[in-house]
């Protein structure tokens, strides 16, 4: 672990205490289009200073909640180095009890994350389907996250949300495999907070929840920085409600797929914005949180 880096805001000094722990995956070699996630959790941490540490609407002090951060993994060359060097350090932290939050990288690295929960849902935010068994001949492709996620999980237990973006070929697969998904549009329809519960209830294990964050499930008006963005995406409000409606059963969360190289700034203040929301609302309300 590279920990001579900047730390992510509020942060403590001794792992120890840590309720959570942060920790960056600097990887993107399986991407597609543009890449540049890898300088990502670095661009995060600085931006998370751009905030306050009180967070008014949750009547929370952020610099009195135990958050750790463990720094970056090295880069190594293959993807399964990464993914394994990932999972690695996911059992490492639930193992001392903490609740992982994991930086990408792209979202390839997703999927070694999950593998470490038992009986967990996943809600895989994203304007792609990730559904491709294979890509590039590489199964480990951040284009075939959901998948592999749904080999450790199981089909019933993953429920992808925000598409725009969907092969001809992941559509066959979805009715041959049986997955659900809700894309953007039903989502700008019904709303937030109906798509969640929609989401739960296709779940069967829905009581503890992992919540998979690609950047590009957020439209790029907002979120520009980005690999393969995709227009008529979700808003951040949608995202903050998510996290609302989940927190309290929320296990473990990741945010993948931000691209420093190709942002204004926003996407990865937007970014730190969405980590400081989910600790800010765990902590509130997941009752299992910081217990060892
Ligand atoms: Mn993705
Ligand atoms: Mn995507």
């Amino acid at each position: 672990m590279n920990t001579y880096l900047l730390s992510f805001a509020d942060s403590v000094d001794s792992i120890e205490k840590a309720i959570f722990v942060l920790f960056g995956v600097p990887f993107d070699s399986t991407s597609s289009y543009r890449k540049g996630s890898k300088f990502a959790p670095n661009a995060i941490r600085d931006a998370s200073y751009n905030f306050e540490a009180w967070m008014f609407e949750h009547q929370l002090d952020l610099s009195e909640v135990c958050l750790y951060d463990a720094g970056d993994l090295y880069e190594l060359g293959s993807v399964e180095e990464m993914l394994s060097e990932t999972k690695k350090t996911v059992r490492e932290i639930l193992d001392i009890g903490a609740f992982p939050i994991m930086l990408g990288g792209e979202h390839s690295v997703s999927p070694a994350a999950i593998s470490q929960f038992k009986d967990i849902g996943v809600l895989h935010i994203d304007a792609h389907l990730d559904f491709r068994d294979e890509y590039m001949g590489c199964k480990n492709s951040h284009a075939c996250a959901s998948r592999r996620a749904s080999d450790f999980v199981g089909i019933k237990n993953i429920v992808p949300m925000g598409m725009r973006s969907i092969s001809k070929e992941e559509i066959e697969d979805v009715k041959k495999k049986g997955l659900r998904f809700i894309d953007a549009y039903k989502i700008h329809e019904i709303g937030i907070e109906i798509a969640v519960d929609q989401a739960l209830k296709y779940m069967k294990n829905n009581k503890r929840i992992y919540l998979t964050l690609d950047i590009d499930g957020i439209d790029p008006a907002y979120a520009p920085g980005t690999g393969t963005p995709e227009p008529f995406g979700l808003t951040p409000f949608d995202i903050k409600k998510l996290i609302a409606k989940v927190a309290d059963r929320l296990v473990g969360f990741d945010l993948v797929e931000v691209s420093p190289p190709y942002d204004n700034g926003n996407t990865s203040a937007l970014a730190a914005r969405i980590v400081k929301e989910v600790i800010a609302q765990v902590y509130k309300k997941n009752k299992n949180i910081g217990k060892k």
